[in-house]
């Protein structure tokens, strides 16, 4: 099979050559038709995240076709078609296992970062964290549910009963929450990058009720603010948007250091919380979600061969919407 792989953090992802992975028990093989380029990906590949296996095949927004299974796997048959998503396996053991918060096993395995992933012809998951993709969604569309949805679907659940929220970095997350928050009749406010016009006008179009700079006060206050871009300046911009109570919810993997900010910003119960990974019960409920909003996902599709530039629109943050791989 060909496959982009990461030999070492720093440097450009090579085209490869090699056989095609076996399933072992409980796994299934994919032949993957789709594999969504995330923001985790670029931090990966830019060496911002510690101890990948490598050479570490990326990617961990992978629609595909079962081909074969291993033994013992329940659930799937050939031609089914499948998603796998960021968290690929967990322990089953530790403390955070067994409270049902397995987004924070202490021992997890994650697709394209301790497993080789999607930007491959080929690979192969574990049975047990693959998904059904349900709704008439083509297989470029459907990737970035699995990761962008996902975890916006999480950080949306983590700000609460929010009617006003403020997203701040309008890219492949925001653009799925937003139409789950309008769905929902939650008011979104959109803050995009200063003079980003296409960002604003996309974030508009997709039913924010404002749209602006970054470094500019929303016209209401806040009940909650996501933030998506790895931007630690963005903390104290949210927190002094949101209401007295209100909640900052930080939804990526890496950030900047966030600089110092005046405690009366924070006071007033105020709280900053991170949302990390995912558990197979949100994958769950939001793959069944989507279809029923209906989550329509913009995307800009790239030969495999081409997962570099599809890496570097993602750095520039030149797309609206998500960045899809095609074997
Ligand atoms: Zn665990
Ligand atoms: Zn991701």
């Amino acid at each position: 099979m060909k496959a982009m792989v990461l030999n070492t953090p720093g440097t450009r992802l090579q085209a490869i050559e090699r056989p095609d992975p076996e399933p072992g028990p409980g796994e299934i093989l994919i032949k993957v038709a789709a594999c969504g380029v995330c923001r985790t990906d670029l931090h990966l590949v830019d060496d911002e995240l510690p101890d990948p296996k490598l050479p570490i095949i990326p990617g961990h927004e992978i629609v595909g076709t079962v081909l074969a299974l291993g033994d013992t796997v329940g659930g799937f048959s050939p031609g089914d078609r499948v998603g796998v998503p960021w968290l690929g396996r967990t322990c089953g053991h530790c403390r955070y296992c067994n409270m049902g918060s397995e987004n924070l096993c202490d021992e997890p395995g994650f697709t394209g970062y301790q497993i080789d992933g999607g930007y491959a012809e080929r690979t192969v998951a574990d049975a047990r964290y693959a998904f059904p993709i349900h709704g008439d969604y083509s297989d470029a569309e459907a990737a970035p549910l699995l990761c962008a949805g996902l975890i916006g679907h999480r950080s949306l659940r983590m700000a609460g009963d929010a009617k006003a929220i403020g997203i701040y970095g309008f890219g492949a997350a925001a653009h799925i929450v937003a139409q789950v928050a309008r769905f929902a009749g939650r008011n979104v406010f959109a803050f995009v990058r200063p003079g980003d016009d296409a960002a604003r006008d996309f974030a508009l179009q997709l039913g924010a009720t404002w749209a602006g700079s970054s470094e500019e006060q929303p016209p209401d206050e806040l009940d909650a603010a996501i933030i998506f871009a790895p931007v630690g300046g963005l903390v104290p911009a949210a927190l002094s948007a949101v209401r007295k109570g209100g909640i900052v919810v930080c939804g990526g993997i890496h950030m900047s250091d966030i600089p110092s900010f005046p405690y009366n910003i924070l006071w007033g119960e105020r709280t900053i919380r991170s949302v990390a990974n995912l558990t197979r019960k949100d994958a769950e409920e939001f793959l069944e979600l989507a279809p029923r909003v209906p989550v329509r996902t913009s995307v800009k599709t790239y030969p495999l061969a081409e997962a570099n530039a599809a890496l570097d629109a993602v750095r520039a943050g030149h797309l609206t919407g998500a960045a899809v791989l095609i074997p």
